[in-house]
């Protein structure tokens, strides 16, 4: 028989709303708590930054959204939607849109699909969940949660069957060890905090890490900064000039930096800089979660099962949104489903000991591969299969290959153009890409 259960569901961003219609669609009775006063997460474009910019005071202002207002995504439109809702404009044969929208559209995108689907009436808007947890010893698997939150400074509570986390996880700075930094005199910053370019006129900037925020951040900053050099683990190009580029260098890493002010690269390069923007990346954070079995460790969160379930808390603790270098909002929409189907019975999940003997499996191959830990979460060359085994999992014909045919020759672009991948791809028909 198919069970209803009633859940809390933390964020009302792309994952939240994903979640919360697969949620409707399986008859479960759902709360979305969303800290902000509107959904969409991320795409909520913020021009506010936070109190300490490099986000390492804990009591700091917080901001949620680490967008700056040029951006455009990285993923093509078509890779945006979900797979029984396209992105806007995701006609092949429409040459008229952008293939990288702006994140405006992408916000438009999420409002439209909430409200399409009718999941605002859902969502408790201001209200910030500040405690999660069991209200009985973990072996009683089916006692409930204790859901605290704060709305207009009121706290409450209420007790739910399950509980489903979609808090996101580009709010919360990680920065590297770079000797001599204590003494270090120049300003720093993480893009957590970067927005325009302006702030930046005529400064030397360093900036450090060359991910998809590095790469468009460096292009941004340039239009304002003297020069930006940016510091990477992987050169795309002999350190130096990066071509085609006014007053963008490339370098490997940073070694250490002076009290003058200097910055030290590996490949024996300095050069005496203004600002060290971080574009490092982000922790997970789960401030609110009081639970005994899970921990993030250097950015691995476990134990999860398929990174999606607490073997020990099986059906009424999950995930959506943890992976990483994968095709985001499809990736979501599958967990969702997959969710939504284990709460009501028609999925079964394996024993505890099974899930765990398969969260372990995973670890071993990652460390006989060498793969750090902090990648635990990146899909990239596990995504078709995780992809495809969720979608078997849940019933749904197999996806269509042109989301992995288009994902590839992304990647390939990126790979061969460096900062031009954008500009490259937007020239090509979408015939291109699709095989
Ligand atoms: P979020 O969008 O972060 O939503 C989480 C929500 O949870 C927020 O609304 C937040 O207010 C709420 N929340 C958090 N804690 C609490 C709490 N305690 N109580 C109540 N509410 C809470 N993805 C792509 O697919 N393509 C791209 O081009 C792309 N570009 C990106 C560029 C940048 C700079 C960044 C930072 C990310 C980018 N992403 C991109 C990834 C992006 O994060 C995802 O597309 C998507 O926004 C993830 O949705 P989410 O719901 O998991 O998290």
């Amino acid at each position: 028989m198919r069970r209803s259960c009633k859940v809390a569901m933390i964020g009302g961003g792309m994952s939240g709303l994903v979640a919360a219609r697969e949620l409707l669609r399986e008859s479960h009775q759902i709360t979305v708590f969303e800290k902000s006063h509107r959904v969409g997460g991320t795409w909520v474009y913020d021009p506010r930054v936070e109190s300490d910019p490099v986000g390492l005071d804990p009591h700091r202002t917080k901001v949620h959204g680490s967008l700056y207002a040029s951006l455009r995504t990285n993923l093509m439109r078509p890779l945006m939607g979900f797979s029984d809702y396209p992105f806007t404009g995701c006609d092949f044969e429409d040459t008229s849109k952008l293939k990288f929208p702006r994140h405006e559209e992408v916000l438009n995108f999420l409002e439209a699909f909430a409200a399409d689907n009718g999941l605002i009436g859902f969502v408790k808007f201001g209200a910030e969940v500040v405690k999660v947890k069991r209200t009985s010893p973990d072996d009683e698997l089916s006692a409930p949660w204790m859901v605290k939150w704060v709305q207009a400074d009121q706290e409450n509570i209420e007790h739910f069957e399950a509980v489903v986390i979609c808090n996101g996880h580009y709010s919360e700075p990680r920065l590297p060890q770079i000797p001599g930094i204590d003494r270090w005199p120049g300003k720093q910053v993480h893009s957590h905090n970067y927005r325009t370019p302006e702030p930046y006129l005529n400064q030397v900037i360093v900036i450090v890490g060359k991910g998809p925020s590095g790469f468009d951040i460096s292009v941004d900053v340039a239009n304002a900064a003297k020069e930006v050099h940016i510091a990477s683990r992987s050169l795309r190009f002999k350190a130096g000039k990066i071509p085609g580029m006014e007053n963008i260098f490339e370098h490997e890493v940073v070694s250490h930096v002076d009290p003058d002010g200097r910055v030290h690269f590996a490949d024996g390069f300095s050069v005496l800089a203004d600002i060290i923007l971080y574009c490092t990346g982000y922790s997970y954070h789960f401030p609110f979660l009081e639970i005994n079995n899970l921990t993030v460790d250097d950015n691995r969160v476990g134990p999860l099962y398929k990174h999606v379930f607490s073997p020990r808390y099986g059906p009424y603790l999950s995930f959506v949104g943890i992976t990483s270098a994968t095709i985001v909002f499809l990736t979501s929409e599958l967990q969702s489903k997959w969710i939504a189907q284990v709460l009501s019975g028609k999925c079964t999940l394996p024993s505890e000991n099974e899930m765990m003997s398969s969260v372990k499996e995973m670890y071993d191959e990652m460390e006989e591969a060498g793969k750090p830990k902090h990648r635990t979460h990146w899909l990239y060359d596990k995504m078709e299969g995780y992809l495809d085994w969720l979608a078997a999992e849940t019933g749904l014909p197999q996806i269509e290959r042109w989301w992995f045919h288009m994902f590839d020759a992304l990647l390939k672009s990126f790979i061969s153009f460096g900062h031009g991948f954008r500009d490259e791809l937007e020239k090509m028909p979408y015939s291109n890409l699709l095989k």
